[in-house]
């Protein structure tokens, strides 16, 4: 038998799972099959909430699309955050539905010129991943005769970890060696570009409260730094994210009512505040990663070798990170439950096996769970994010994913 990940608050300790106060069957009855990944609204307007009451008034909140770009839910968070963070062309045509530009702000590698001349005509900030990317701006800029709206993203000499923060800077595709930002600050601002200030971004997945304060500690230390070399003071400084949420056996949440603290104090110190600079924490995983459960039904009961699979009509091909394969080193359980039997005698160890024709789909591996059969409903956690579009959904021809946004008091 293998431990399991812990089953988040909003779920945990229940004799039956619900989801915004309704149970599996009504969602995936709402879904129209199984399986259904089912996003509780309800679970993340607590979570910005707490959010919110824990951060300095000075810092906004931004949601990372990547994490979860379900239209109905990113609509749903555009209401509740102050920006919208996106990567691509795609996931910035989706933020633009639902925030004006001004709200949005485009990172990540390889923009193509067409995604630059629609975000400078759109108004979006462009996070700058490279000075070859801000000389192409600049010039999309005056063809269009479009003040283009440019943040430098820095690649900092420093490193989030989740166990403390290993110094010393590497070579990245993402950003701008800190080396160099001066000079192209100077160079925006003299092409008369809209300098919108630094994103600094140190990594993702942390559980160390420590060490997220000590790296946001340190990020504003770099831009201000920063800010003196190039004589121009940011009007704005995303300061990254990278909170975590506890997946496997021993992990811990991150104290955000401690980070709240701190950045509040830092924040409060840093020669960059007094002359205006307004800040922004952008998260994906931390807001929407525990609210969203994935509802696979069991198809087939089976004993081999002495071991029991329970096959279900879901796989790895929507949920790809609970089968181990998605930027983890070593395979561990997710937490997941019998959906209608949450808290019964865990009579049996099983493996929860995906349909797909690999070995690779194993969605939990030997764990105790109460007695499940054919047309039980497993709920797999932490599904909503990095789920249904991290995943290699057209892996063996089965159907996409579906998808609903739960929330309170639906009829
Ligand atoms: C992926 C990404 C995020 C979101 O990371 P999470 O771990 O989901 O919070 C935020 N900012 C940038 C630049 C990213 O690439």
């Amino acid at each position: 038998m293998k431990p399991m990940g812990p089953i988040p608050p909003d779920y945990a300790g229940r004799r039956v799972l619900t989801i915004a106060g309704m149970d599996a069957d009504y969602w995936i009855d709402r879904a129209g099959d199984t399986p259904a990944f089912i996003y509780d609204m309800p679970a993340i307007d607590r979570r910005v909430a707490r959010l919110r009451a824990a951060l300095p008034e000075s810092v906004g909140i931004h949601y990372a699309i990547k994490a979860n770009p379900y239209p109905p839910l990113v609509r749903a968070m555009a209401g509740l955050v102050d920006g919208l963070d996106v990567a691509s062309g795609g996931e910035m045509a989706l933020a633009l539905e639902a925030k004006p530009g001004r709200a949005i702000s485009f990172a990540g590698p390889g923009k193509r010129d067409d995604e630059l001349e629609a975000a400078i005509r759109a108004g979006v900030t462009l996070n700058l991943e490279s000075t070859g990317e801000a000389a192409r701006a600049l010039a999309i800029g005056e063809r269009t005769g479009v003040v283009p709206r440019l943040a430098v993203r820095v690649n900092p000499d420093f490193e989030l970890r989740g166990s403390g923060m290993k110094m010393g800077g590497r070579a990245s595709q993402f950003g701008v060696d800190a080396a160099d930002v001066p000079a192209l600050v100077r160079m925006l601002v003299e092409r008369g570009a809209d300098w919108r200030g630094f994103h600094i971004f140190a990594g993702s997945q942390s559980l160390d409260t420590a060490a997220i304060i000590e790296t946001q500690a340190a990020t504003l230390a770099l831009a201000e730094r920063l800010a003196w070399a190039a004589g121009h003071m940011p009007p704005f400084v995303n300061l990254g994210g990278g909170f975590g949420i506890p997946y496997f056996p021993g992990d811990e949440p991150v104290d955000v009512e401690a980070i709240g603290t701190a950045l509040r104090h830092a924040i409060d110190t840093c020669p960059l505040t007094v002359s205006g600079c307004g800040y922004a924490v952008e998260l994906g995983r931390w807001l929407v990663g525990e609210a969203g459960v994935y509802l696979t039904r069991v198809v087939d009961r089976k004993v081999s070798q002495g071991e029991t699979f329970l096959v279900v009509d879901g796989g790895l091909h929507h949920q790809l990170a609970a089968s181990g394969n998605f930027g983890t080193v070593v395979r561990r359980n997710y937490p997941v439950a019998l959906a209608a039997n949450m808290d019964g005698e865990a009579v049996e160890t099983a493996s929860v096996v995906g349909c797909l024709c690999t070995p690779l789909d194993r969605l939990a591996d030997r764990i105790a769970l109460p007695r499940a059969e054919p047309g039980d409903i497993v709920a797999i956690f932490l599904a909503g994010a990095y789920g249904a579009t991290a995943s290699p959904s057209a892996f063996l021809g089965h159907t996409a994913a579906l998808e609903v946004l739960a929330r309170a008091h639906q009829p």
